[in-house]
């Protein structure tokens, strides 16, 4: 009986896992079958966008009216999505009112006010309006702070980082996540209680290079470089490895080489934007490195976004994070 239950309460468990995930996603995570034979033979197409969101056909009929976003080859395809879909349908439609502040904005210490952060115990971080463009940019530092702190492939790096000088190589850094100034990833370090020093080298194809401001070159414990090349190269000498949202399905960005080269025995962590990417890439991650660990990040960017690829998907950034560690 017991080992019914217990398989019953880890069956719940799971399932809730799952709803919890699609729930946070912001997506209700509808796949259509009948698109797929179509998607297959099409990289092309963007359901919702050039084609119907439901079957992928290239007869455009209807505009979704709630959202005025996704499009449909019929109204019983738009009806079958709506019914699906509206939480999305209304997220879809208001973002059209977040588009103004886009940018990255240049963050002076005073301004920041960390103090907006209500940490408890580093789990939960509620970071309260007006701050999006902060609280966008401070995504990053404390989706890293995150992962040396709660995640378990981390735990020697994160024992090494109380007094040790540690190396973080991110791969595919864009110039928000270059955005935060060393002493903003200073702070995120300190607050999740490392007490080390900290080289954090940014790579990416999108990235500026860029030097860091004078003043903080000998005054802060947190140096950034900035390479905007390939990551192999770096990969060796990091005490700890971040992926943040490399788009794997994306063929402008081929991080196989960096992938194929990650070190052994280092902690690695990937970064994906939304619960289809995690779904298409988790397979890759489980390739390269031995997975431990896959959740939610609390530290996501608040901004939601629509998919580029599928109009009626939307996600935040770097919203699910996947841990694991090379076999030796
Ligand atoms: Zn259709």
């Amino acid at each position: 009986m017991g080992l019914h239950a217990g398989r019953r309460r880890s069956k719940r468990a799971a399932r809730l896992q799952r709803a919890d995930l699609r729930a946070r996603d912001g997506n209700n995570g509808r796949y259509y079958p009948q698109a797929d034979a179509r998607l297959a033979n099409n990289p092309d197409l963007a359901p919702g966008i050039n084609c119907c969101a439901v079957c992928a056909r290239q007869f455009i009929t209807k505009v979704c009216p709630v959202s005025r976003r996704v499009r449909y080859c019929s109204a019983h395809h738009m009806l079958m999505d709506a019914k699906a879909r509206a939480p999305s349908m209304r997220v879809l439609r208001t973002l059209e009112m977040l588009k103004d502040d886009l940018e990255p904005v240049s963050i002076e210490r005073d301004e920041l006010g960390l103090s907006r952060l209500a940490n408890d115990g580093f789990g939960v971080v509620e970071i309260t309006p007006p701050a999006w463009a902060y609280a966008e940019t401070m995504s990053y530092p404390l989706s890293v702070a995150h992962c040396l702190t709660a995640l378990s492939p981390f735990r020697k790096v994160r024992r090494r980082a109380q007094s040790d000088a540690i190396r973080i190589v991110i791969m595919g850094a864009s110039d928000a996540e270059a955005a935060a100034a060393p002493h903003v990833w200073l702070s995120c370090f300190r607050q999740a209680g490392l007490r080390g020093s900290f080289t954090v080298v940014l790579v990416g194809p999108e990235l500026s290079p860029q030097e860091p401001a004078e003043a903080w070159k000998e005054t802060c414990d947190v140096r950034l470089e900035y390479l905007c090349e390939t990551a192999e190269d770096v990969l060796e000498e990091a005490d700890a490895i971040i992926g943040f949202n490399l788009g794997l399905t994306v063929d402008a960005y081929d991080w196989g080489p960096a992938l194929e080269r990650l070190p052994a025995g280092k902690p690695i962590a990937f970064f994906t934007n939304s619960l289809p990417e995690l779904k298409a890439e988790l397979e890759v991650y489980e390739l390269v490195c031995r997975v431990r660990t896959v959740r939610p990040n609390p530290f996501r960017s608040p901004r939601w976004r629509q998919s580029t690829s599928m109009a009626n998907d939307i996600y935040r950034r770097h919203s699910y994070v996947v841990a694991g560690t090379v076999e030796v």
